[in-house]
């Protein structure tokens, strides 16, 4: 019979098995926070475009302006991107967790079923252009709705077809061009991580545009790199690499991928200095938003 005073004690985690158990953590508090608003909050997104188109028609017919739900919901996404980065790019809107999500399948079935060592990329020649893809859109969509003729594309929005899914509501007929336009950019959202955010999101324009305070933005120290070590950029869904490609920030989803990859542990926010676990500030931001978001009326279960 064995003495357990006589068993030897479990040999103590080596330096990176904690770091990984740590990652892992951290990744599954990201997935259940995604899930949740996934959930509570599909049409997020959508709710915050409509205050840009309510803003372009009423100031194209000369209207005077008023502070309904869609501009406050606005406003709120805009101030919470200002103070927190585009947390909500990373991890409230349904849209960008959907193209995650099919990303992350369609890379599992390359590898398992096509034995490719590599997921499909965009290079970065032809996905950098891209990028200013979305503020033509912008564009294109604020200038219809300043001339009143917004209604052209009814019918035509993907965003509206995928709400009325979430909401197990089966889009009629006549929006037959936006189930065409979710069917390719899903087929998108496959071959490249965040197609629509990257390339077509006219939310992600805006977003992309605002200033973050310096505390909330991702940072890097490269003096300390690893030769030849390019995990964060390789790892980074919009292909940023942190610290030094500046005029990139305004893309950074704040998804924290890189964060979790790096081996010498040179990516931050200067917040986390004040809250050291990564996964307690993710929360915190959570439970923020979510307290804002039902604030707004964006709550589906209230
Ligand atoms: S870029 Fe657009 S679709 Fe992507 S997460 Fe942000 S708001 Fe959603
Ligand atoms: S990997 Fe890092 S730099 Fe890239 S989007 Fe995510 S947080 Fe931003
Ligand atoms: S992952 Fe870390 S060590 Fe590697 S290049 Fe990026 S910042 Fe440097």
């Amino acid at each position: 019979m064995n003495d357990s005073s006589s068993q030897t004690p479990p040999k103590p985690l080596s330096a990176a098995a904690l770091k990984e158990r740590k990652t892992r953590r951290k990744m599954l508090v990201g997935v259940g926070i995604r899930l949740v608003f996934f959930v509570t909050m599909p049409a997020a997104f959508a709710t915050g475009f409509s205050g840009i188109k309510y803003l372009m028609t009423a100031i194209g017919a000369g209207e005077s302006l008023s502070m309904n739900s869609f501009v406050w919901t606005l406003m709120g996404l805009l101030a919470f991107t200002f103070l927190f980065g585009r947390f909500f790019c990373g991890y409230v809107c349904a849209f960008g967790t959907l193209g995650d999500a099919v990303y992350g399948l369609s890379a599992w079935i390359q590898k398992k079923v096509f034995h490719r060592k590599k997921p499909l990329v965009f290079p970065d020649k032809v996905y950098r252009p891209l990028q200013k893809v979305k503020y033509v859109v912008l564009a294109v969509l604020v200038l219809l709705c300043a001339l009143g003729s917004y209604s052209l594309l009814t019918g035509w929005s993907p965003w509206n077809v995928f709400s009325r899914l979430t909401a197990f509501q089966w889009p009629s007929a006549g929006y037959i061009g936006g189930i065409v336009l979710l069917v390719l950019i899903v087929i998108g959202m496959a071959c490249q991580p965040r197609f629509f955010c990257q390339f077509l999101c006219p939310m992600g324009a805006v977003f992309s545009l605002m200033p973050v305070l310096p505390f909330s933005a991702v940072t890097s120290r490269s003096e300390n790199c690893l030769k030849g070590c390019q995990a964060c950029r390789k790892n980074c869904p919009v292909g940023i690499k942190p610290g030094e490609d500046k005029f990139l920030d305004g893309e950074c989803v704040a998804c924290e991928k890189c964060m979790h990859v790096c081996p010498k542990g040179n990516i931050h926010r200067p917040t986390h200095k004040i809250i050291r676990h990564e996964w307690v500030s993710l929360v915190l931001k959570a439970v923020l938003f979510f307290v804002m978001g039902v604030f707004l009326g964006l709550c589906r279960f209230l």
